[in-house]
């Protein structure tokens, strides 16, 4: 037997891959949707969470959290190359708000990332599921 509780948000990101030879090469964004879901084999006994996996305003707070990182940003992998790209750019008069990041920004690479995150903030999570357009997204899990 097993609970589980999921929620969505939904976020416009660009990102930069680098070493990548194809339409995708350009710096270029997607509306992110992000679906996660917590697990339990229990319910909370007692108090303000009894009867719940988790309440869903606190898996809400922490996915508008995820989502205040990546929203509007141009994600880049923090590398010599990713480096120099910003720099680039903060010669040009916009402002460009960009967010680094330890890995190539691929689907795959986010939602383990966010699985991570997560996870830190002690939510039970199981899965992670991130979609990059309407028809294709990656899965995470630990399983
Ligand atoms: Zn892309």
């Amino acid at each position: 037997m097993m609970f589980k509780i999921k929620s969505e948000v939904q976020f416009d990101m660009a990102h930069y891959l680098n070493g990548y030879v194809g339409k995708c090469s350009n710096i270029h964004g997607h509306r992110y949707k992000l679906i996660v879901k917590l697990a339990s084999e229990t319910l909370k006994k007692d108090g303000q969470l009894r009867g719940m996996v988790d309440d869903f305003t606190n898996l809400k707070d922490n996915l508008e959290e995820i989502k205040k990182n990546f929203d509007h940003k141009l994600v880049i992998e923090e590398n010599e190359e990713g480096k120099a790209l910003a720099k680039k750019l903060a010669e040009l008069p916009n402002e460009f708000s960009i967010y680094f990041v330890s890995y190539r920004p691929t689907a795959e690479e986010m939602s383990r990332d966010i699985f991570n995150r997560l996870k830190s903030k002690g939510l039970s999570v199981c899965e992670v599921e991130l979609f990059e357009t309407p028809n294709n997204s990656c899965i995470y899990t630990e399983d």
